[in-house]
């Protein structure tokens, strides 16, 4: 007994020996053991399994429950414990037996959870002492008879819902007066149009009085009488509905419904509703109508071959292509003899045997027309078979493709400029093919560009190939345009590359352009990029350098300045912002001019003009308003910026502070104002004196005494003349030199002074010839003065070397008047300024000769205020000339 041996092994691992089992235990084992019902016992506190040779059935293929023996009953049948536990729980507590119908327990066997359904009972077993100490089991497995219960009523069902729910419309007539006894689905809806409780109990023809006049009225009386079927095709009938009179495309069948006694007791009326069928029968004429046209329009013949008899059947179109005027009868020879010999040997010949094992007929070949000129065709055919599986025929289509392959070769030919183009492009060019984006094309500066060889790159994914890119930016940028067709650019994009084996840090520009198919599909995606590495890092050097320049300028205590080249201020630094308290708005479009001392503005804004007008310096003194009211003195100059060919590009300026030089130069002004006015009294007394001994002495034979008196009074002279400028300087100053204007002769005063000078100073010689006379109306004295000047300044500085050289001329207006020396000379640079006050020339030279700087300065202002002009032209080392002209004077008579 094979549950007893699993028994034993339960007793060997569990419970000890047998002979030591309660004996309770064994008795209810020996019922179960020897019981044709399949039986299970669960026993004691952990409700040990047990199970006899009639239940082995139910356990599966192999007959054992993998884990049940000699287990706990929760460990042994945990997928259905909660099922049986209840039950369990019932018999232990003292309640009874249970008794399960068809009750469905899922359990473990053959290797998976299967629906078993069982009718059991659950009854205690008492142990010794009366107590209830295990649960015995019989059961008997159900599960088939319950399987084929449910797939009766299931059956019973589908026929019931075969006939309600059929795509037929049936209805069932009962008695001669056609009481609709059942109507399905599709009848009441598709076909009536009515709803059920309209119409069943009724009769058809109360229901449809229309029906009565209508052949199918006479159709269902004559089977009632003669119990023969009817089947009518594509019917009509006519039913009121809401909506109207309805008409009603049908095939129908009426049978007849008999009684066991063969009496006709009714009809099943089956209806095929073909409006639909009507409906797709217009759409197979329509899609036919459009396949014809179609073909029409591909310009495609279509043919047929009976291979048993080779009769040959065309459309017109197959006679255009050979060259045929239609109608023509051609044979298949005469068909095939118009193929190129070749191709006809070669290439049909092979297609034809071909399609005798694919069942697919399909070849390009050329076709001589009669007048000899040559076409391509292509044809595609399919086999047909006869019931042995022999071909019978092939029907197929021909199209006249020599169009087609001029395209194509056209389309190679733009190709390959295409290719060339890219090949020779000033840019990188590269073709990605495919989602993979895999190397088509690239040309020499892309591979440059990226740092990689043709064979690196080409037929490659690029991805694979620059792998120092980020991969998954770069990818999803790609796919971007690959995706949605829309182009992708950056410009200035920093990467780094490994070109030819070293990292390089570049910015490039590039495109990404998607290329489409015919069909507006994207197929791959076209790189166009520059690098611009270069033109980055010289711009960030400009901008450097410009951000150098601008830290610079707003760090310099001098107001700095720019203008572009039409002389528009475009750039104040930060010091005259500080100055001023301007703001950069009150400073644009001109603002800026109302920081200058009003008295300052039209001077100002006439010398700038001038100065961007004539491209010159721009040199202007004038005060400046700083933030709190006060003015200050400001020496502005400003250079012009020129371009390769000239052009003003911009102008910059400066403007330095010169108000304490100028307070300075005011004392000093002062001083020598001062000081000249007092020296000028005692000076006057002392010349007084020295004459008074000079005139007393003059006859005396003490030459120390004489000579020194004589000493004296040159000295007193040109101290004198000393003080005299100083207090004209101031007069100048102060704008009180006045003038005393009369007419007199030019040469006339030249000559006298010529004598005079020469008597001073015999070592130079002063040539001075003119017989003409100029008249002039000026302060005599004062141009006296202007020319001692000019005559003494030619001989300070032309040491030893004699002549001097004086001319006067005219033109229409003026006179002009020159002193020629062969002296030291005069810088260029310096040429202009010696006419300042107080200027002199600091060389070597200049400073063994003594002087103040203020001759000239006294010349140029008398001449000035009498409409002249004074000026100097010189070579240093090579002596000056210096000129100054006066207005002529038209003389009364
Ligand atoms: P001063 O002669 O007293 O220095 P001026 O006003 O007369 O002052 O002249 C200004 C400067 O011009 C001189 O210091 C000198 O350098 C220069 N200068 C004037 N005349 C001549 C000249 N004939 N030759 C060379 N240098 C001259």
């Amino acid at each position: 007994m094979g549950a007893l041996i699993y028994a034993k092994d339960w007793s060997q691992n569990a419970a000890g020996a047998i002979e030591s089992w309660p004996q309770s235990l064994q008795t209810t084992l020996g019922i179960i053991l020897h019981s044709r019902f399949p039986m299970f016992l669960w026993w004691g506190p952990q409700l040990i399994s047990f199970y006899n040779d009639a239940y082995r059935a139910s356990l599966g293929e192999n007959g054992k429950h993998p884990k049940i023996l000699g287990k706990p009953a929760k460990e042994a049948w945990p997928e259905i414990w909660d099922l049986i536990k209840p039950r369990i729980d019932q018999v232990l507590s003292g309640n009874g037996a249970t008794w399960n119908e068809e009750m469905l327990v899922p359990i473990f066997r053959n290797g998976k959870i299967e629906d078993v359904y069982w009718t059991s009972s659950y009854s205690p077993v008492a142990d010794e002492t009366g107590e209830i100490a295990g649960v015995l089991v019989t059961c008997m497995e159900v599960t088939n008879s319950v399987s084929l219960k449910r797939s009766l009523a299931a059956s019973e069902n589908k026929f019931k819902n075969l006939v309600m729910y059929s795509p037929t419309a049936i209805t069932i007539l009962r008695g001669p007066e056609l009481t609709i006894e059942l109507a399905n689905e599709k009848m009441l809806k598709t076909i009536w149009d009515k709803k059920e409780e309209d119409v069943i109990g009724k009769n058809l023809l109360d229901v449809f009085p229309e029906l009565k006049k209508q052949e199918l009225a006479t159709l269902l009386n004559q089977v009632f009488k003669t119990g023969k079927a009817v089947k009518q095709y594509e019917c009509v009938a006519e039913i009121k509905t809401a909506a109207g009179l309805k008409k009603i495309y049908l095939d129908f069948e009426l049978n007849p419904l008999f009684e066991n006694d063969g009496s006709i007791s009714g009809i099943i009326f089956t209806a095929f509703d073909l409006s639909e069928k009507m409906r797709a029968k217009a759409k197979i004429e329509e899609a036919e109508e459009r396949l014809r046209l179609a073909v029409e329009a591909s310009e495609m013949a279509i043919w047929e071959i009976d291979l048993h008899t080779d009769g040959v059947k065309y459309s017109d179109r197959l006679l255009e292509i050979f060259g045929h005027k239609t109608p023509k009868k051609l044979t298949l020879r005469e068909i095939r003899r118009q193929i190129y010999p070749s191709d006809r040997n070669g290439t049909v010949k092979k297609a034809f045997a071909d399609a005798l094992q694919t069942g697919y007929y399909r070849y390009e070949a050329r076709i001589v027309k009669p007048d000899k000129t040559i076409v391509r065709v292509r044809t595609r055919g399919k086999l047909f078979y006869d019931e042995n599986g022999q071909p019978v025929k092939i029907i197929g289509t021909l199209r006249d493709v020599t169009e087609d392959e001029k395209t194509q070769q056209a389309l190679e030919r733009s190709e390959r400029r295409l290719r060339k183009l890219i090949l020779n492009a000033p840019v990188a060019i590269g073709i990605l093919n495919g989602p993979d984006y895999v190397v088509e094309i690239m040309n020499e500066l892309a591979l440059k560009l990226m740092g990689k060889t043709r064979e690196q790159m080409m037929n490659k994914p690029v991805l694979d190939v620059i792998t120092e890119l980020d991969p998954q930016s770069t990818k999803s940028l790609l796919d971007n345009v690959y995706n949605t067709g829309k182009p992708f650019s950056a410009s200035e994009f920093p990467v780094t590359l490994n070109r030819y084996g070293k990292m390089e840090s570049v910015y490039i520009n590039f495109e990404y352009l998607p290329l489409m198919n015919s069909q507006e599909k994207v197929y791959g995606i076209m790189v166009v990029g520059i690098d611009i590495t270069e033109q980055v890092l010289a711009r960030r050097k400009v901008e450097e350098s410009e951000a150098r320049f601008r830290l610079l300028a707003n760090s310099m205590p001098q107001f700095v300045w720019s203008a572009d080249g039409n002389g528009n201020v475009n750039y104040f630094n930060q010091a005259f912002f500080d100055y001023t308290g301007f703001t950069n708005e009150q400073i644009l479009n001109g603002g800026w001019i109302e920081m200058v001392h009003p008295d300052d503005r039209n001077e100002n804004l006439k010398k700038w003009k001038e100065s961007t007008d004539a491209g010159k310096d721009y040199i202007f003194e004038q005060r400046f308003r700083r933030y709190d009211g006060t003015y200050r003195w400001q020496l502005s100059r400003a250079v012009p910026f020129t371009d390769d060919t000239g052009n003003i590009q911009q102008w910059i300026g400066t403007s330095t502070d010169i108000q304490n030089i100028k307070e300075q130069e005011e004392q000093k002004d002062i001083f020598i104002s001062i000081a000249s006015h007092e020296l000028k009294t005692p000076l006057t007394s002392l010349k007084g004196y020295v004459q008074i001994l000079q005139s007393m002495y003059e006859k005396s034979e003490d030459a120390v005494l004489v000579n020194s008196l004589n000493r004296m009074d040159r000295q007193i002279a040109k101290l004198t003349a000393l003080i005299s400028d100083l207090l004209d300087v101031s007069k100048i100053k102060t704008g009180s030199l006045t003038f005393h204007k009369e007419e007199f002769e030019m040469n006339s005063l030249i000559k006298e002074l010529v004598e005079e000078m020469e008597m001073i100073h015999p070592d130079h010689k002063i040539f001075f010839e003119n017989d003409a006379k100029f008249f002039v109306y000026a302060d005599k004295d004062r141009i006296g003065q202007v020319l001692i000047n000019l005559i003494n300044n030619a001989i300070k500085y032309s040491p030893g070397k004699g002549s001097i050289l004086i001319k006067s001329t005219t033109d229409q207006n003026n006179l002009m008047v020159s002193v020629k020396d062969e002296g030291i000379g005069i810088d260029k640079d310096y040429q202009e300024k010696i006419f300042e006050r107080f200027y002199r020339v600091e060389g070597k030279s200049e400073k063994t000769f003594p002087g103040f700087g203020i001759g000239l300065f006294i010349a140029s202002e008398i001449i000035k205020r009498h409409s002249g002009n004074i000026g100097v032209s010189s070579n240093r080392g090579k002596g000056s000339r210096f000129y100054f002209s006066l207005p002529l004077h038209e003389k009364a008579d």
